[in-house]
């Protein structure tokens, strides 16, 4: 009897499942005039991210060649008894598989360029296609002396892909999330319409998609501010080894924001560091070999060591006597340790590219297609002291696996209306343990350490009730999705039910299950 059962449970999933199969030829009578293809290579190329642990195969994969080629594969999805999903791809730089989709189509936004970027100098702004790198989008604006004003720290992510999310950088401080920074888009909704959307026209779409997490529409063209570009960088790292130190003076450099230019620095970041790692770190590479002070003769207090990175923007008709009077003016008002100051001067983009140069090093050695189990979190500025004494101090145990991010942002430069979540504190910061997994034999590297290890931060903020709130989130059940969205939760499933009722775009974020 229980035999039976069985057989015929089996059966019954077999048909549901072949049921579900999305069949790639009634895809072939989609009109599109781009290239839609089923070749395994081109699944293959989309079917895993940077963070490399998820694994998931689409039926086809779409390279557009017009918008009308996005909303027609949307249309016909949203219209048919047999809908599917439709995700689009930017560069594939997520880490829990956000960008993938089993059983649908993925669209692939990067390099099927629709129109090469539009700069308006007089409005200053730049229209680009969603699926553009934000390094072309800088290479096309400074032909006209012009830059984006909000950044990421490595530059080989779409304007789609950062904008699906905040897109943050040592900027953020006092121009807001690059979220912040956009005027108009061109959106694809779930229902496959085309929407051009602003604060002021759609602005419900408008603001849903922002931080959307993909839910809400394909972006295919965003509208970017834009400001005169600076043609060179002091940048200055300075070190603590008192953590409340180090935050004062985060907090004192960002609450600068609305002072005059030449009173404030114009980028704002740091990091920890808890192990030897500062020499073998991608990120600091700045460090000289040469520097005056000997790390290890730092009396770090438990061994960690804090590390602020400060960045002064110049133009050519700057006077370099006037640079380094208002950086000196600056630096005497932080507590560093003494002698701890490293400086380098350089061309802007080579600063804003310098996640890139660690980048072709790391791939030289094996180091960069490797699992990243990454783990972002916005942590209040009222419990970042607990957080460090938790985490830095305690759970990572001097050992890390990358670099550890730390800087605060300000609350009021984020637009509330938008579908991020970030804590509800004035001051909150970004940390951002920026692993790599390796497989050398070092129990302390591997992938399941690290995830572990990233479980255990997530169970002590819990029980330490510090309310993070994750930055590029990933989840896996829709509680966790509704405990993540807090508050703005009946919004987020509002805007759903309007923009994409059938469930069919981003199913990688794992937030709706599809209506198929
Ligand atoms: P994908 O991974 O391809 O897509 C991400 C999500 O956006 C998916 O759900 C996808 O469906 C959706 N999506 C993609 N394109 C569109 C579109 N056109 N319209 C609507 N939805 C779309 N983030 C920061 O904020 N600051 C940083 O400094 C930073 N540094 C990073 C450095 C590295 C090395 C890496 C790997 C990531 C970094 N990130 C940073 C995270 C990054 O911003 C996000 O992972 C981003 O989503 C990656 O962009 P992508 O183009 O690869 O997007």
């Amino acid at each position: 009897m229980a035999t039976k059962l069985l057989v015929l449970f089996a059966i019954c999933r077999l048909i549901i499942i072949v049921g579900l199969t999305l069949n790639p030829n009634n895809l072939f009578s989609v009109e599109i005039n781009g290239h839609l293809t089923v070749d395994p290579d081109a699944i293959k190329s989309v079917s895993t991210d940077f963070g490399k642990m998820t694994h998931s195969e689409p039926t086809a994969v779409l390279r557009p060649t017009s918008v009308s080629d996005i909303s027609n594969i949307i249309k016909y999805s949203y219209e048919s008894s047999h809908g599917f999903a439709v995700s689009a791809r930017g560069h594939g730089h997520s880490i829990n598989g956000q960008s993938q989709t089993a059983n649908g189509v993925i669209i692939e936004m990067m390099g099927v360029n629709k129109f090469p970027p539009q700069v308006n100098e007089d409005m200053m702004y730049v229209d680009v296609w969603g699926g553009e790198l934000w390094i072309d989008v800088l290479e096309s604006t400074l032909k006209r002396e012009l830059a984006p004003k909000s950044w990421t720290d490595y530059l080989y992510l779409t304007v789609g892909g950062t904008l699906s999310n905040a897109g943050i950088s040592g900027q953020a401080f006092h121009h807001g999330p690059q979220i912040s920074n956009v005027h108009e888009m061109d959106v694809v909704t779930g229902k496959g319409d085309i929407v051009t959307c602003s604060i002021d026209k759609k602005p419900e779409l408008f603001h849903a998609v922002l931080g959307g997490l993909g839910q809400f529409g394909i972006i295919t063209r965003a509208r970017i501010a834009l400001e005169p570009s600076p043609q060179r960088v002091r940048w200055i790292r300075v070190l603590y080894s008192n953590f409340s130190a180090f935050t004062h003076d985060q907090e004192y450099l960002i609450s600068l924001h609305d002072q005059p230019q030449s009173q404030k620095f114009d980028y704002v970041e740091g990091f920890v560091i808890v192990d030897k790692g500062l020499i073998n770190n991608w990120r600091s590479s700045f460090f000289s070999p040469k520097n005056p002070v000997k790390i290890s003769s730092l009396k770090a207090g438990g061994n960690v060591l804090y590390c602020l990175e400060i960045t002064k923007n110049y133009y050519d008709w700057s006077n370099p006597d006037s640079i380094d009077q208002e950086v000196e003016a600056l630096l005497k008002k932080l507590n560093y340790v003494p002698a701890s100051e490293f400086t380098t001067n350089l061309p802007y983009v080579d600063f804003l590219d310098r996640v890139h140069k660690a980048e072709l090093k790391l791939r030289s050695k094996g180091l960069w297609d490797v699992p990243h189990p990454w783990l972002n979190l916005f942590v209040p500025k009222s419990r970042i002291d607990d957080f460090d004494k938790g985490v830095f101090k305690g759970i990572l145990g001097n050992k890390t696996s990358g670099p550890i991010l730390i800087y605060p942002m300000n609350k009021n430069m984020w637009d509330d209306r938008s579908s991020v979540v970030i804590p509800d504190e004035d001051v909150f910061y970004l940390v951002a343990l920026l692993r790599s997994a390796l497989d050398n034999g070092e129990e302390t590297l591997t992938l399941k350490h690290l995830s572990d290890e990233n479980r255990k931060i997530l169970k002590f903020c819990k029980e330490s009730q510090i309310k993070v709130k994750q930055y590029l989130p990933h989840y896996r059940t829709q509680e966790d999705w509704m405990e993540h969205y807090g508050d703005k939760w009946p919004q987020i499933y509002r805007r759903k039910m309007e923009f994409d009722p059938r469930r069919i775009l981003a199913t990688g974020q794992k937030i709706f299950e599809p209506s198929f």
